[in-house]
C-alpha cells in the first residue's frame, strides 16, 4: 500500500483525534479556486490526510503566478493549473482522490459541485465568483469557508450554512451593493505576496479543522482580518443585513 502524508499519520491522528482525523478523510472537499489560497489550501489539506479533494479552475499557469501559487513552477507554465494541481498533490498524498474540473465556476457546474460537496473553499480572487458560490452553499445547506488577499492584508470568514441557523450572516451580508462598488471598496485586488496569502489560507484550513474536532473558536459569524505587516489578526462579528437578498 502506497504511503505518504495522511490521515492515519501519528501526529495527525495525536492532534486532530481518530474521530477527526477519520472525518476529514471521508470529506469531499471542493475548492474553488486553485490560485494562489487555493494552491496553499489544497497543499496543507494533502498533508493533513484529507481524502478526496474537487478543484475547480479554468486557468492555465502563468509566469505572473510563480510569485505565490506555490503548486506551480516554471515548467508549469500554459498548463491547467487544476491538472497540474492534482498531479503534485496525488504525488504527495497517494491516498487521496482529487477530482479536478477545468473550468470556470457557473451557475450550472456550480449547483452540481456543490451539491457534491461536504464542504466548501471559496479560494477565488473575484466578487462575481464569491457570490454565487455564497448563494449556492446557502441553498444546497453547505458550509463555506471563505478567504480573500490583496498585498500584506486579507480575510476569512465562515459560514456554517449546513447549521441552518437563520441568524447567521452570510457573505452578501457583508458585502451588500453593487458589483463596482464591491470592486472599489475591496481588498482583493492588485500584487499579492506569497506570505499574505500563506496566511489566509492556513487560516481557511484551520477554519475546517475546528469545524471537525470543535476545538477552539471558530470563525462562525465572523471574519478575521489579517494584517500580515502589523501582525494583527482581529476578528468582528458580521452583522445579518434583514434585507439581504440571499439569507433573509
Ligand atoms: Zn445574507
Amino acid at each position: 500500500m502506497a504511503t505518504g502524508a495522511g490521515a492515519l499519520h501519528p501526529h495527525n491522528l495525536e492532534l486532530l483525534g481518530k474521530e477527526g482525523a477519520e472525518a476529514l478523510k471521508e470529506l469531499r472537499i471542493l475548492i474553488v479556486g486553485v490560485g494562489g489560497l487555493g494552491s496553499f489550501a489544497a497543499l496543507e489539506l494533502a498533508y493533513l490526510g484529507a481524502g478526496r479533494l474537487m478543484l475547480v479552475d479554468n486557468d492555465r499557469v502563468s509566469p505572473s503566478n510563480l510569485n505565490r501559487q506555490v503548486l506551480y513552477g516554471a515548467s508549469d507554465v500554459g498548463k491547467s493549473k487544476v491538472l497540474v494541481a492534482a498531479k503534485k498533490l496525488r504525488q504527495i498524498n497517494p491516498a487521496l482522490e482529487v477530482e479536478a474540473f477545468d473550468a470556470r465556476l457557473t451557475k450550472a457546474n456550480g449547483a452540481y459541485l456543490v451539491e457534491r460537496a461536504d464542504v466548501v473553499f471559496d479560494c477565488t480572487d473575484n466578487f462575481e465568483s464569491k457570490r454565487l458560490l455564497n448563494l449556492l452553499c446557502y441553498k444546497k445547506r453547505k458550509p463555506l469557508i471563505s478567504g480573500a488577499v490583496g498585498g500584506w492584508e486579507g480575510w476569512v470568514a465562515t459560514f456554517p450554512f449546513h447549521k441552518e441557523d437563520e441568524s447567521v450572516p452570510c457573505l452578501e451580508c457583508l458585502f451588500p451593493g453593487d458589483l463596482e462598488t464591491l470592486r472599489e471598496i475591496s481588498e482583493i485586488s492588485g500584487p499579492t505576496l506569497v506570505t499574505t496569502v500563506a496566511a489566509v489560507a492556513n487560516f481557511q484550513v484551520t477554519e475546517l479543522l475546528k469545524l471537525l474536532t470543535q476545538k477552539g473558536e471558530t470563525l462562525e459569524g465572523k471574519t478575521l482580518i489579517v494584517d500580515t505587516k502589523n501582525y494583527q489578526c482581529v476578528p468582528v462579528r458580521l452583522t445579518k443585513n434583514p434585507s439581504c437578498s440571499v439569507c433573509s
